[in-house]
């Protein structure tokens, strides 16, 4: 059985008390689901916040990045330990805004992602084709390169704390969506991946999250879909009844 595991991606949104509010709002509305994770990864400022807002629910908050070294001169940059210290239990790494904007490349993701790891951090790895790469038909040609090398040298006891999350570039606060059969196509095809590069049984165990325009209305038919184990969710996260009702979808 894989876990199911839904969660928000807050981008630069909200204030530490606009996060408490929003914290406040969803409680009740996601109360005893418990058929999945429930996840808000949130800006590093929102974190102790919404982590202490969040206490005695079923909500879990992560952050949206994370620096490779433990401390050091790295100015705006954050660790492992200070997240997990200000109540961060997962981190994103590698999201394509990050990836677009920022210069992150498949070897800085690796190294966030075992950096995270080792500190006893859940990761969930972010990875998905430009629309450029799916018009000339090469999606599981980037798909398959962008699992091996943002998952090398993670062991494959890692795995049970890390999620990927499949991501379409063309698809992330577009409006477009991909169909349920792309997105379970995608999603396959990076577990074929991992059971080539780790075992049947960790790809059988990997929770794979598809995001890119996941919202209440399609969520249903793309996590009824084989692969499909959960949303990684930007804009409609930002709206506590919007958000209840893609946890509702997956519970
Ligand atoms: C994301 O930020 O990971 C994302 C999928 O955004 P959106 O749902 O807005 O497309």
């Amino acid at each position: 059985m894989r876990k199911t595991v839904i969660a928000g991606n807050w981008k630069m949104n909200m204030t530490p008390s606009a996060a408490r509010a929003f914290v406040e709002e969803l409680k009740p509305l996601v109360a005893g689901k418990n058929g999945c994770d429930i996840v808000l990864c949130v800006p590093y400022v929102d974190i102790a916040t919404a982590a202490e807002a969040a206490k005695g629910s079923c909500l879990h908050i992560g952050a949206e990045n994370v620096h490779y070294e433990a401390s050091g001169a790295y100015t705006g940059e954050v660790s492992s330990s200070m997240l997990l210290e200000a109540g961060a239990e997962y981190v994103i790494v590698g999201h394509s805004e990050r990836r677009q904007y920022f210069g992150e490349t498949d070897h800085t993701v690796n190294l966030r992602a075992k950096a995270a790891l080792s500190a006893g951090m859940k990761v969930i790895l972010c990875l998905g084709e430009l629309l450029e790469a799916r018009q000339a038909g090469i999606t599981e040609e980037i798909v398959s390169m962008q699992t091996k090398l943002d998952l090398a040298g993670i062991a494959e006891e890692d795995l049970s704390r890390l999620i990927i999350a499949y991501e379409p570039v063309w698809a992330i606060g577009t409006g477009l969506t991909a169909t349920p059969e792309q997105a379970d196509e995608a999603c396959g095809i990076i577990r074929r991946v991992v059971a080539s590069l780790y075992s049947e049984k960790a790809a059988s165990e990997l929770t794979i999250q598809y995001g890119g325009s996941m919202n209440e209305k399609n969520a249903a038919e793309l996590l009824a879909k084989e692969n499909v184990d959960g949303g990684l969710i930007g804009g409609a996260s930002l709206v506590p009844a919007k958000f209840a009702t893609i946890v509702a979808a997956a519970d």
